[in-house]
């Protein structure tokens, strides 16, 4: 197995490692060095990119106790200058030892189990096996910045089987071999594989962005460190959008956005009862065994009321609410005849869909108002 560079110091951005084979694999180029600094996948955390040579690293995974560097192309054997995506490593380092600090803090207000941890694109989850209330998550993530803001060392112990026995330490699972434990203060003792920041303060920030019930407990999603920047900037871009749109001060949005939809709440009413006082002038000279008539709001429901009112003044109503642009809602209705072969029938001829009962079918067609008019008079 190849030396553990990244275990000796998390930091090491570039290093001149030799190429000890380089074979073919399923999803490039399969190269073992005989020391590294790329972290292969493990304990939640991603795979190392980079470059050997002049080759892309594309993931790092460990397989049957090797390290392996996933590469677009193939690596001649001999010594070789290696360099990391650093960004990208310093970033994972951070979410990984802000959860550390999140889990072990938890562990102490609450007493759960981290029983679940993904590190995605854009922000973490962690899972929890008991159910933790909005005032304790508030607690764990303020506690948790203190600790960042105190800045504590973040220590590698690899105690022996003995001194193992004393420790109280948090593990995901029953562990073999030589134990690593990650120290934070007295914030937190964790078996893990992982590469974490020096110092706490270099975590930045921990913010529990929502939380979940899961299986037995909860989810919570963190977002810490330079994506909780990315984070925050994202999210003040909306709030300074919908402040501008509805002409309101940044604090006082959510009152802007209630009173907003309470107008619309209204307006929607008005206009339910306006066009209900259209549709029975409309109405009102209706007659006939079968009427045609249309609407252009394209309005399912406006069709329903509209066909409802004309049926209590024709056989049949038939209402098509819409335009020849949009295609058109229709609904048939009748107080005194089984509606749905017509419906049948109209769902054919005018590529239509939609069904129904006897006294009403309704549903959508996409076809021109002259298509529907040489319809209705051909039945
Ligand atoms: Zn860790």
């Amino acid at each position: 197995m190849a030396r553990k560079l990244y275990y000796e110091n998390a930091y090491i951005k570039d290093f001149t490692a030799t190429v000890i084979s380089c074979t073919g694999g399923k999803r490039g180029f399969e190269v073992v060095l005989d020391e590294t600094a790329f972290f292969p996948e493990g304990g939640g955390q991603p795979g190392d990119t980079g470059f050997i040579g002049e080759t892309e690293v594309i993931d790092t995974v460990e397989k049957g106790g090797e390290i392996i560097h996933i590469c677009k192309t193939a690596v001649e054997t001999g010594k070789t200058e290696c360099r990391l995506d650093f960004e990208k490593r310093f970033t994972n380092m951070q979410q990984h030892t802000g959860e550390h600090i999140f889990s072990g803090i938890q562990h102490s207000v609450c007493g759960f189990d981290n029983v679940g941890f993904h590190m995605g694109e854009h922000c973490i989850t962690v899972d929890f096996n008991g159910v933790i209330s909005a005032e304790e998550l508030e607690r764990i993530e303020r506690l948790s910045n203190e600790a960042v803001f105190k800045n504590i060392p973040v220590e590698a112990l690899y105690p022996s089987d003995e001194e193992l026995e004393n420790y109280a330490y948090r593990s995901k699972k029953e562990l073999e071999g030589q134990i690593r434990l990650t120290k934070i203060g007295d914030v937190d003792l964790c078996a893990c594989c992982g590469t974490h920041v020096a110092y706490t303060g270099e975590v930045g920030i921990i913010k529990a962005v929502s939380m979940m019930n899961y299986k037995q407990g909860v989810r919570i999603t963190l977002q810490i460190g330079r994506k909780a920047l990315e984070d925050y900037k994202e999210k003040n871009r909306s709030v300074l959008e919908i402040s501008n749109l509805l002409k309101a001060k940044t604090e006082e949005i959510t009152e802007a956005v209630e009173r907003t939809l309470e107008k619309l709440k209204e307006s929607v009413f008005a206009y339910s009862v306006l066009k209900k006082e259209l549709f029975a002038l409309k109405a009102k000279d209706a007659e006939g065994e079968r009427f045609l008539a249309f609407d252009d709001s394209g309005s399912a429901d406006d069709a329903r009321i509209f066909s409802d009112m004309l049926a209590e003044k024709v056989g049949i109503a038939a209402v098509f609410s819409g335009d020849d642009e949009n295609g058109y809602k229709y609904a048939v209705t009748s107080r005194n005849t089984d509606v749905r072969e017509i419906g049948k029938s109209l769902n054919a001829a005018l590529s239509g869909r939609g069904g129904g009962k006897p006294d009403m079918v309704q549903g959508s067609v996409a076809a021109a108002k002259e298509q529907i008019e040489e319809f209705w008079k051909s039945i």
